[in-house]
């Protein structure tokens, strides 16, 4: 069996050894050790300012929203994983779908400014499968407006864009590190913010709205990540470098047959450093994707309809239109790619298409 993706798992005994740290102490959660341990190394490989854990990548989003008070519309992209729009509409906001660049598969920056509406708060855009959003022209569009921007950054560990990490675009930034994702801690992420008091905000809703022991200061969840979370990413992270060599092999393998088909595959906006996250390919219509699909599964190679479907279609969120997210989503399917997709595996992924299209 061939999956989408299989996870990365570090050799037992590292885990172990660092599951004794937890005996130790009997310490397991209310960031401890091994929590400070994991924030300390991802601050200083991701070169960001800060980075809160968190229990999963999901929280972040709805308590960035908390944390920058916003109530009233959100615009934001249709083709995601569906946490980022169920995430607005949790918090009670209304999600405004803006349709994407057919191109980088982006929320489209030149269809922004004309959703605005009085209601507009902010932009809650994903950098999907790692590529960046339009961030320049978006935040020149947010500063004219006075909105505030969150990137729903759960695919994109160790991107780079313009020598930056990506995430250190907009006000806040959200990663995940759900087992599926390139870097994971089982169920897992974080959140990034590039202002110190907005992240002490981030902070206290994390944590029940806490201020010390015995006081709170509004309200709050609980958005912690475990000692047992931290102990799997600290295991996880040494292998972090071969987890990224390994991927680009395998894109490149990918790259070198599909790229000349007639069939579009992703684009990388320019100047970006990218991480090899996801290989989506985008089929010439439905028929096609059903057919190739098929073949696959006889198989026993399973891709996944990433995304689909497009999230301006969800029941909740009322009729919006987005013909170019909606066209994608029927036609796009992300192939296998993971530590261990050994070359005859992949090369039966290849053929397989190859005699399908
Ligand atoms: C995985 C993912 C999430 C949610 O992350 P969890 O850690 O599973 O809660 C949010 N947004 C996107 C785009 C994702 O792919």
């Amino acid at each position: 069996m061939i999956y989408v993706t299989k996870t990365f798992l570090p050799p037992q005994e590292e885990y172990q050894n660092i599951l004794t740290r937890v005996w130790e102490t009997a310490w397991l959660t209310n960031r401890g050790v091994l929590v400070l341990e994991l924030e300390e190394k991802l601050k200083n490989y991701l070169k960001v300012p800060n980075i809160l854990a968190m229990a999963n990548g999901t929280l972040p989003l709805q308590i960035a929203i908390k944390a920058l008070n916003i109530t009233g519309e959100i615009i934001t992209t249709p083709f995601s994983y569906v946490a980022t729009t169920s995430s607005i509409s949790w918090e009670g906001c209304t999600p405004v779908f803006v349709d994407i660049d057919p191109k980088y598969l982006t929320i489209d920056e030149t269809k922004i400014e004309a959703a605005i509406t009085l209601k507009t708060e902010a932009i809650l855009a994903t950098h999907v499968f790692g590529n960046p959003c339009a961030v320049e022209a978006i935040e020149v569009i947010a500063k004219k407006h006075n909105l505030k921007v969150i990137y729903d950054a759960a695919h994109c560990f160790g991107v780079a864009y313009k020598g930056k990490s990506l995430l250190s675009y907009g006000d806040v930034s959200t990663c995940s590190f759900h087992a599926t994702k390139l870097f994971h801690t089982g169920e897992g992420g974080a959140i990034v913010a590039n202002d110190e008091t907005l992240y002490d905000a981030l902070f206290s809703h994390h944590n029940f709205g806490h201020k010390g022991n015995e006081a709170f200061q509004g309200i709050g969840i609980n958005g912690k990540m475990s000692e047992l979370q931290a102990a799997m990413g600290l295991a996880v992270f040494p292998y972090i470098n071969d987890i990224f060599k390994e991927r680009e092999s395998i894109v490149q393998r990918y790259n070198a047959v599909l790229e000349n088909l007639d069939i579009q595959i992703l684009a990388i906006r320019e100047g970006t450093h990218w991480n090899n996250s996801y290989y989506p390919i985008i089929f010439k219509d439905i028929a096609q994707l059903d057919r190739v699909q098929e073949a696959l599964n006889s198989e026993e190679i399973y891709p996944r309809r990433y995304f689909y479907p497009s999230l301006n279609t969800l029941d909740y969120v009322g009729k919006q239109s987005c013909p170019i997210s909606e066209s994608v989503a029927s036609r796009v399917l992300c192939l296998p790619l993971y530590v261990g997709l050994g070359t005859l595996d992949q090369d039966k992924i290849i053929d397989t298409i190859l005699s399908n299209l």
